[in-house]
């Protein structure tokens, strides 16, 4: 099973995205989500994570692939980009 591979890895990382202001908001795709949830889940080890609360949004999604799109953090409502 891919989830149990991930797991034995053991050296995922978790990083912070970059909290928006609503002026740069306004373009961009706005998804939300209930917080039992991530927005994405990839293949990679890196995780972001609400730049304000730190919870994790998006999974095993490398920077690049997140350009463009702004989530707005389930736990504590930022938005983050
Ligand atoms: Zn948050």
């Amino acid at each position: 099973m891919r989830g149990e591979q991930e797991m034995a890895t053991g050296n995922r990382s978790v990083l912070p995205l970059t909290v928006l202001v609503k002026s740069e908001t306004g373009a961009r795709p706005k998804l939300r989500r209930t917080p039992e949830t991530v927005f994405f889940t990839g293949e990679g080890t890196v995780d972001h994570a609400c730049g304000e609360c730190g919870h994790v949004i998006v999974r095993g999604l490398s920077r690049s692939q997140l350009t463009g799109m702004s989530f707005e953090c389930p736990a504590c409502g930022t938005l983050n980009g």
